[in-house]
């Protein structure tokens, strides 16, 4: 069935989930994301999404992923689809896939355009916006696809520049994809409630009285990523909000995401009961993340209502009394699977990705997933602590919290000011350089700032960035630190965190084989890996080494580990990094001479990771590399 066929043959009091997933990185991500969401089908989503990276950079992952997750898990799947800035070929291919495999729906989107009218794709010159999509879509397939589009209940966002969104300015376009037959809506992740309502009411005023809306949630995994979150989408927090995170708990992870629970399954209620029901989908940004989920759905008790009660002790939340009797326990369109329990300990070694073995609905097994026990808790929990591109690339999470693939998430405008026009390496030094001393607030790679950390080491990077050695990604040693110390604290409370030096830098070939390498290999205590982007790669380290550089003792649980270096997530990586030199070279016309200098750069720097393993010696990486 179609999203819009099981939308409309839902009986008038159900409520139901969708969730969203991404094409994890590497091949153990996605086999654990394989094994994560065979127990997120207890949670009985009325549907999956997968996404599609910018440009199709994802094309062939996501297109594996729905593929497994429709024809093998036999999960109703909608693909994400964009169309500017692609080639059209990519599109025809990506429909006729999909289609092939059973697929009934494509979720709509334009993506990002492209940066100049030089780089634009020649053959996607249908393709402007969206609606141009939908109307491809529904001419070339007719009812096949059911076709969902995005939408912004703050307005959507070109570029950087958040003072041009306006829900009035989108609302005429809204208007035309749903005109061109869209058959259902997601919104962009939001915290302000009132900001949806007023958007939803808009949109029954002036497009459709029974289109159905999903808002777009993303659950509050820890503070920092919240932040981010919302800061990339556009999404304004209200105070009431930042006000539930006092000071004292922002850095206790485990907290903050209980915090964050009571925060959704608030934002859910509210939108459920003011908008007398009519809004009773709810769609989750997963993450690829599945315990804060579990753990709204169990305890709100219009989510846990949509599944059957199959647990006595299952603990409910006293809500308020009008949603609970709206609600009944829903089995019709729940399916008959036998719950398995037989997921492996350790997750990387589940290998049975085609044998799937889907959860029943069960308000047993959501709770075991939601508070970590028992065999589906352990497996649902061991990556808890998303720690971005830095996490265990065995994470079916690992290296996404940005969205949609590579690209630059400032605008334009603001990269011209940022980093002007280099034109020789030293101009390329001193923006690193000047990120460093807080002098410029972003890089290409990264917008978020300096983390206090690496204030520690502020002076040792400088002196590497002006020698040329242009350094993306470090931490400082940390030989035992609270769990709840401002700079280096993570996780529970009443832990104790700790780290290995690492930096990961662009350095040239002649440093890299004159300088550098020598150093490296007379001190056993470091270790490197090394890529080009022609995909070359070397290391000091054996193949299956693995090095965890921030781990953290706590209360009542093993021991965790959230950075992990390793061969596999440093070539998903390397990739990704040099891609970063060919979007910032985009910014300048072609043949200039910074935009030859970026691409110079591209093909023949190199990344090294070096990590120095003697975490108990603050100053051992620094000064081996600086000597
Ligand atoms: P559009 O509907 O084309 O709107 C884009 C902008 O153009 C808006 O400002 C609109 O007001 C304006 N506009 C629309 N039509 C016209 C017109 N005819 N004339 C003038 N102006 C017009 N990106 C990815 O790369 N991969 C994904 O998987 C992905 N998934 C997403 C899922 C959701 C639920 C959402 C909300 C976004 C997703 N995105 C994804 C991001 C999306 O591609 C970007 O937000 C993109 O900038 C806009 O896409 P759109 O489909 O809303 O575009």
């Amino acid at each position: 069935m179609s999203i819009r066929e099981k939308i409309d043959s839902l009986k008038e009091d159900d409520v139901f989930i969708s969730l969203e997933f991404f094409p994890p990185k590497t091949e153990s991500g996605i086999r654990n994301l394989l094994a994560r969401m065979e127990r997120m089908s207890a949670m009985n989503p009325l549907f999956v999404t997968v996404t599609w990276g910018a440009g199709g950079s994802t094309a062939e992952k996501t297109l594996s992923l729905v593929q497994t997750c429709q024809r093998e898990m036999d999960l109703t799947t909608c693909m994400h689809l964009t169309c500017t800035n692609i080639d059209k070929s990519i599109i025809d291919d990506a429909l006729a896939k999909a289609k092939a495999a059973g697929v009934r729906n494509i979720l709509a989107l334009r993506g990002d355009p492209p940066r100049g009218e030089e780089y634009f794709v020649p053959n996607s010159a249908d393709f402007s916006h969206a609606v141009d999509l939908v109307k491809y879509i529904k001419k070339q397939y007719g009812d096949w696809f059911c076709v969902g589009v995005a939408a912004y209940p703050e307005g959507h966002c070109e570029g950087a520049d958040s003072a041009n969104q306006s829900v009035a300015k989108d609302l005429p376009y809204l208007k035309e994809k749903v005109d061109a037959g869209a058959d259902f809506i997601i919104t962009q992740l939001f915290y302000d409630v009132e900001k949806f309502l007023t958007f939803e009411q808009m949109v029954r005023n002036n497009i459709s009285k029974d289109i159905p809306i999903l808002p777009g949630l993303m659950p509050i995994n820890t503070y920092q990523l919240f932040h981010r979150a919302a800061k990339l989408s556009h999404a304004s927090i209200p105070r009431s909000i930042l006000d539930r995170f006092p000071e004292s708990i922002q850095n206790d992870d485990d907290k903050v995401k209980s915090v964050g629970v009571d925060i959704l399954k608030d934002i859910i209620h509210e939108i459920y009961s003011r908008t007398n029901g009519r809004i009773r989908g709810f769609h989750f940004y997963t993450l690829n993340l599945e315990k804060a989920i579990a753990q709204i759905v169990e305890k709100s008790s219009l989510l846990n209502g949509m599944i059957e009660n199959d647990d006595e002790d299952v603990i409910m939340d006293d809500d308020e009394d009008h949603i609970a009797t709206l609600k009944t326990a829903r089995s019709s369109s729940v399916s008959n699977r036998v719950l398995v329990d037989k997921l492996q300990r350790d997750p990387v070694d589940f290998q049975d990705a085609s044998d799937f073995k889907l959860q029943a609905p069960s308000k047993k097994a959501i709770l075991a997933i939601s508070s970590g026990e028992g065999t589906l808790g352990r497996d649902a929990t061991w990556d808890e602590f998303p720690n971005g591109r830095f996490g265990d690339s065995r994470s079916p999470a690992y290296g996404e919290i940005d969205g949609y693939g590579p690209s630059l998430k400032i605008a334009t405008e603001r990269a011209y000011e940022l980093w002007g026009y280099p034109v020789d390496l030293k101009d390329v030094s001193n923006v690193f350089v000047g990120y460093l001393e807080g002098k410029i607030d972003a890089l290409p790679w990264s917008e978020l700032g300096l983390s206090p950390e690496t204030a520690m080491i502020q002076e040792e990077l400088i002196q590497l960035n002006e020698r040329g050695y242009l350094s993306l990604a470090s931490q400082p040693a940390c030989d035992s630190a609270r769990s709840d110390d401002k700079i280096f604290g993570w996780g529970p409370k009443g832990g104790y965190v700790y780290q290995k030096a690492f930096v990961e830098l662009f350095v040239s070939r002649d440093a890299w084989l004159n300088t550098l390498k020598p150093k490296l290999l007379s001190n056993e205590k470091a270790g490197y890996y090394l890529g080009d982007s022609r995909g070359g790669f070397e290391s000091s380290l054996d193949t299956k080494s693995s090095n965890a550089v921030t781990w953290g003792v706590f209360p009542d649980r093993e021991i965790l580990q959230t950075t992990i270096i390793e061969e596999e997530s440093f070539k998903a990586w390397r990739d990704e990094a040099f891609s970063i030199w060919l979007e910032w070279a985009k910014l300048y016309k072609k043949n200039t001479p910074s935009y030859k200098l970026l691409q110079q750069i591209h093909d023949d720097y190199l990344l090294v990771t070096v990590v120095c393993h003697d975490y108990r010696n603050e100053t051992g990486l620094w000064d081996l590399l600086l000597e």
